[in-house]
């Protein structure tokens, strides 16, 4: 029989590409999303990839009764893939209480259900902006975290903490965090994608969204780094690259390799791109003509920022393979699906 998997937030952005690998690797997938960020119709678009149809049930995490009733509900649940949780940085420097609150209670729920239903594995998404801006480049996992810029950040570093520290106390319980750099595309087929409820804040969307006509041009947000070109540099991951890496993640807890009761991998291609150079691949693979000005550095952006990637790469035997140059024609490709641009 195939292994049941719980995917917390699996009708959002890298929670549905995770559900597509997952099922395309034989897993039994259920989503909880309170579709508060996200459309139930991402169940269809699942189902016509894979051809399975997930389980879904609309909840809240932080409701510890609905989360109780959920796992009575569903006994067979062997691992946790958890992505649920507010990510807007700005939004939660307005809304500290909310973000906190939203991402931790959720999360700690979801542990002590995993203590009382003898689940033992969970994957958890963190971020690369527990390092900050970085001393030396490429980050690796031994870099040392930095206090956070936003609450939002906040919550995923003190997510970190509370997992290992459950980890540690628990004995059978076995979390993975996976640090992303910056998630970006879409699935090869179109269906489904990154859908960002009004004015964009991150850079491909805001790209996709202002090639399709919806935005006047594209702001970069200053060109007086101390970069090549003036302009920031992330490390750009594919979303399809990023969702295999959570089905590494849940085998090898599965199979019971891991080295510690908690673990955490850089996930990243390995490569820093400044926006000019994003923007003008966009360019070139898309033949779009991207209107777009300079205007002044965002409050909290970091300089640059890309991973080492060797431990993940060694370790888990996982690796990004997509190039930039097919990724943004996959975010492209999707943000015509959503417009029926042709
Ligand atoms: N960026 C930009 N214009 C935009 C959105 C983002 O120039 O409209 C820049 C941003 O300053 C950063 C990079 O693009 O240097 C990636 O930003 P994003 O918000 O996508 O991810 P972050 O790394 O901030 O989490």
């Amino acid at each position: 029989m195939s292994k049941q998997i719980l995917v917390t937030g699996g009708t959002g952005y890298i929670g549905s590409h995770t559900v597509v690998e997952l099922q395309n690797e034989g897993f039994n997938v259920v989503i909880v999303d309170d579709l508060s960020n996200s459309g139930i119709e991402v169940l269809d678009a699942i189902e016509k990839i894979t051809g399975k149809r997930p389980a879904f049930e609309k909840f809240n995490l932080t409701d510890q009764d609905k989360t109780n009733a959920f796992f009575e509900k569903y006994p067979g649940i062997a691992a946790i893939v958890h992505f649920a949780a507010f990510k807007a940085v700005g939004e939660s420097v307005e809304k500290p209480l909310e973000y906190y609150h939203n991402n931790l209670v959720s999360l700690m729920n979801l542990l002590r259900s995993m203590r009382e239903h003898k689940i033992p594995d969970m994957v958890f998404s963190s971020s690369c902006t527990v390092y900050g801006q970085p001393e030396k480049l490429p980050v690796t996992e031994d870099t040392p975290r930095k206090p956070a810029e936003s609450p939002y950040g906040n919550t995923k570093a003190v997510s970190e903490d509370i997992m290992r520290d459950f980890a540690r106390a628990t004995e059978g319980i076995n979390c993975i965090a996976l640090r992303y750099f910056n998630p970006i595309g879409a699935h090869p087929s179109a269906l489904i994608g990154e859908l960002p409820v009004g004015v964009p804040n991150n850079l491909v969307p805001f790209i996709t969204q202002t090639a399709a006509g919806l935005r006047d041009e594209l702001k970069i947000f200053g060109d007086d780094y101390n970069t090549p070109d003036g302009t920031a540099i992330r490390d750009y991951i594919n979303v399809v690259d990023l969702a295999k890496a959570h089905v590494v993640a849940i085998n090898r807890l599965l199979n019971n390799k891991q080295k510690a009761s908690y673990e955490f991998f850089n996930i990243g291609t390995g490569e820093g791109y400044s926006v000019m150079q994003l923007v003008k691949a966009f360019i070139k693979v898309t033949g779009v003509n991207l209107k777009y000005s300079v205007v002044g550095r965002r409050a909290g952006d970091i300089e640059k920022i890309w991973a080492d990637t060797s431990y993940a790469n060694n370790e888990l035997g996982w690796k990004a393979e997509k190039t930039l140059e097919e990724t943004l024609k996959s975010a492209w490709e999707w943000e015509k699906h959503v417009r029926n641009i042709r």
